[in-house]
């Protein structure tokens, strides 16, 4: 008697299972995914928040443990109406040495702009948005979310003659190609079983991102790729889309030069990417030191020829950098193929001989080590042991009381104080005032190159206790 009923149970269960696989079929998949995801049309407010953990050995702490807590990762919340076309995002990225940046954009129907929050790299400046903010933001946010992944296939396709779907062998996963009317192709790979979506490939940016963890919260099915939160929404809260006190749109766009400035009797400044990084070179005698060689070899192309034109009798010795982050080092190969030796201290060097885009050039680098206190031509070159980068060095050009920094200090161009300061710019200034160095002027690597100690005392004095 028993025996039987766990029979008739077991039966019942391969009906009920089988059946339901039956259902599922390359006739019927799409009717069937349209019947799962229906909801997403019912989305028209909602906020997600989610997480990037950016594993980048060259712009870690050390680039050996690219791993390591203490680097840097994103965290991203976009609330978006689609009925009123209004979105509101706060971006927040943490760097090791705790530096954060971070900033919040909205578009409503009065105003599209962004603001730096804590004001570390664009000050109380105000930013205008472009026309399609919101479609970007829009596009943004679905792209965390699998089930907007799938209502882009769903919506997209007209009437599945743009589809094409295969099954494997044993009836688990359809593959759903999908040209669109750009001629990007997305394969979707889905469990046919529960018609979660598992792999999507792209050819808009040969990305192909794997859907799994799948949790259930807020009542929403989601894979948890990033995606910390989702919830819809009512709306976006009024109070989100106020401009903080103090902020306002710029007067005018500042000049843009990337000529080379003399700012004391033999140091000039170079002024590039749109006043977004500066170089500093130091005449001596019929040589030139330069400081920095940022993001490419095209960027150090172009400076080293406004050099030459500048000082056409003139050679460039050597090239400073202050630590081995690739946009502070990505330009040294036009430097090395002219026989300029690189300043660097011993860990920046041994990362930069570790640089993969350096393998085919690096034997044709040169060096010169630079222990702490060193003195080269005038400049005393200081090392510290940092939680930004293991080791990172600046310069102080002695005689003129300037200081060349790399990631040390990160005063914005309108030299406004900043909100939060981190624990490498607090390690640098307590350092600065604790060698009693006499300072009349910090060229910042990025964004001012012109900061006072009377900024720098400010800025440290307003945030750290
Ligand atoms: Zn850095």
């Amino acid at each position: 008697m028993k025996l039987t009923r766990i029979n008739i149970l077991i039966m019942m269960s391969i009906i009920h299972c089988s059946s339901y696989a039956q259902k599922i079929t390359k006739v019927n998949i799409i009717d069937k995914l349209n019947e799962k995801y229906k909801f997403t049309n019912d989305i028209k407010k909602y906020m997600v928040t989610y997480k990037f953990t950016a594993i980048n050995p060259y712009q870690s702490h050390n680039y050996k443990h690219p791993e390591d807590k203490i680097n840097g990762y994103g965290i991203y919340t976009i609330e978006i109406d689609r009925d009123e076309k209004e979105y509101f995002t706060h971006d927040r990225s943490q760097f090791p040495g705790n530096f954060v940046f971070e900033f919040k954009h909205f578009k409503n129907n009065k105003n599209a702009v962004s603001y730096d929050v804590n004001g570390v790299i664009r000050g109380k400046r105000l930013k205008q948005l472009k026309k399609d903010a919101f479609e970007r933001q829009n596009k943004r946010a679905g792209e965390v979310l699998s089930f907007e992944k799938i209502a882009d296939l769903l919506n997209g396709h007209k009437k599945g003659d743009d589809l094409k779907i295969k099954f494997d062998k044993n009836n688990a996963l359809a593959t759903i190609t999908h040209t669109t009317n750009d001629n990007v192709i997305n394969t979707y790979t889905f469990d046919i079983e529960t018609l979660k979506l598992v792999t999507l490939k792209s050819t808009e940016d040969n990305s192909i991102v794997d859907y799994k963890n799948y949790i259930v919260k807020n009542g929403f099915e989601y894979a948890k790729v990033s995606v910390e939160n989702f919830k819809k929404t009512m709306g976006i809260s009024p109070s989100k889309f106020a401009i903080p006190y103090g902020y306002a749109l710029p007067q005018s766009n500042q000049s843009i030069s990337s000529e080379v400035n003399k700012i004391a009797d033999n140091i000039y400044l170079i002024n590039t990417n749109n006043n977004s990084r500066f170089i500093l070179l130091k005449i001596i005698d019929n040589q030139i030191m330069v400081f920095g060689a940022p993001l490419s070899e095209n960027v150090s192309e172009k400076i080293i020829d406004s050099i030459e034109k500048k000082f056409p009798m003139k050679t460039i010795k050597y090239v400073f950098v202050s630590h081995p982050h690739n946009d502070h080092i990505a330009g040294l190969v036009p430097y090395a193929k002219k026989g300029v030796a690189v300043i660097a201290d011993d860990y920046t060097i041994e990362a930069i001989k570790n640089y993969p885009k350096f393998k085919e050039t690096i034997k044709s680098f040169k060096f010169k080590t630079i222990s702490n206190k060193e003195r080269i031509n005038g400049v005393r070159f200081y090392v510290l042991k940092n939680e930004h980068s293991l080791k990172q060095s600046f310069a102080y050009l002695e005689h003129e009381q300037i200081i060349y920094e790399g990631d040390f200090l990160e005063v914005p161009a309108d030299n406004t104080i900043p909100t939060h300061i981190s624990n490498v710019e607090k390690q640098f200034i307590e350092f600065v005032r604790s060698e009693k160095l006499n300072v009349k002027r910090i060229v910042q690597h990025h964004r001012n190159s012109n900061v006072t100690a009377d900024v720098m005392n400010n800025y440290y004095n307003a945030n750290a206790n």
